[in-house]
């Protein structure tokens, strides 16, 4: 080698295809740091480049017979080095000139950290969006909690435990509430008032738990004869009450009657019982407190005249 190629300023090389270096510059040496030529090229390359080199170089100097500036790092004595490389085949040589980049470095480094930053702060992104993620979950199942809670409050202050039906708050609020209606647009209802036959001989016969069986299946025998938009309620102990809209005294009494029919005539798994109704249907001047004073009434006349029966209240109510 001459010595204006031997002290040019870049580095040169001469490869076999199998990658042996048959000559290398001195300026080539000094980049690496070291005195004695290196026998093959994997000897000076990192682990990264030599893939590079494996999968890049190889088959593009295969094709094209050259190869422009190729970014590689070499392991120099002093530490990795980033050369470019550029390389044309003669006479199944491969000469190859060797640019050093420590500026190019730099910059990557400045990339480098640049990207770890990045990645840094995708990642704390990440970990907040989780965390808030987690903190939405949190919101909304203690929002479903609290629903489900306002729900089974409000069955609570509303329902019969024992029966499920309505309680006496909502037989009451209904009953004021079709009153107000009834006064204004001149509709009808009718309110009915039953009570079990004779619950305490059960109840001191087969024990009370056996009473409580009969008012729970009372309550589903009662579900399934009332029309939707009625409302019914366990107003006492084994009293209960049905408010049936747009109910005059003509169908109130037909629908009492097949109710009463009804409980009498099927079958029980706890024990069969009969029940007596008193009826009042609504006339201009009744009150929640009257009309109830009068279905209360019929139902006593019921029981008076032999339970199992229905009676109803014809009473005027007092005009307002
Ligand atoms: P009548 O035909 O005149 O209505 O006679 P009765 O025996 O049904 O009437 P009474 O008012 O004398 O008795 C009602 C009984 O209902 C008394 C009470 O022990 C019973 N009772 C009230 N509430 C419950 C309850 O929740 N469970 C049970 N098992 N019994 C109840
Ligand atoms: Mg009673
Ligand atoms: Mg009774």
């Amino acid at each position: 080698m001459d010595a204006q190629l031997n002290f040019a300023p870049c580095g040169y090389l001469v490869l076999t295809e199998d990658w042996h270096i048959l000559d290398i510059n001195q300026t080539l040496k000094e980049m690496l740091g070291i005195d004695n030529a290196p026998e093959n090229m994997r000897d000076i390359l990192t682990v990264p480049s030599k893939v590079y080199f494996q999968t890049y170089f190889v088959p593009v100097i295969h094709i094209h017979g050259r190869v422009e500036e190729l970014y590689l790092t070499l392991k120099g004595k002093q530490g990795p080095l980033p050369v470019l490389m550029s390389a044309r085949e003669r006479n199944s040589r491969y000469e190859c000139v060797l640019m050093q980049m420590s500026i190019r470095d730099e910059y990557e480094n400045e990339l480098l950290v640049a990207k770890r930053n990045a990645e840094q702060i995708q990642q704390e992104t990440d970990k907040a969006y989780n965390t808030l993620l987690g903190l939405m979950n949190e919101v909304q199942e203690k929002q479903q909690e609290l629903m489900d809670l306002n729900h089974r409050l409000q069955t609570m202050a509303t329902t019969d435990p024992l029966t499920g039906l309505y309680n006496r708050r909502v037989f009451q609020e209904r009953l004021a509430e079709q009153i107000e209606k009834a006064a204004e647009k001149h509709t009808v209802f009718s309110v009915l008032l039953f009570d079990i036959d004779y619950f305490k001989t059960v109840n001191d016969t087969y024990g009370h738990n056996v009473g409580d069986e009969v008012l729970k299946e009372l309550a589903e025998k009662i579900k399934g004869q009332i029309p939707v938009q009625s409302t019914t309620a366990r107003i006492g102990g084994e009293e209960f009450a049905i408010i049936q809209l747009e109910a005059d005294q003509a169908s109130s009494s037909a629908f009492a009657e097949k109710l009463r029919q009804h409980i009498a005539t099927s079958i029980w798994r706890s024990k069969a019982i009969t029940i007596s109704i008193g009826i009042a249907t609504y006339q201009e001047g009744d009150t929640a407190e009257s009309m109830y004073i009068r279905a209360d009434s019929a139902l006593y006349t019921s029981k008076r005249s032999g339970r199992n029966r229905v009676a109803r209240d014809t009473r005027q109510s007092m005009p307002r």
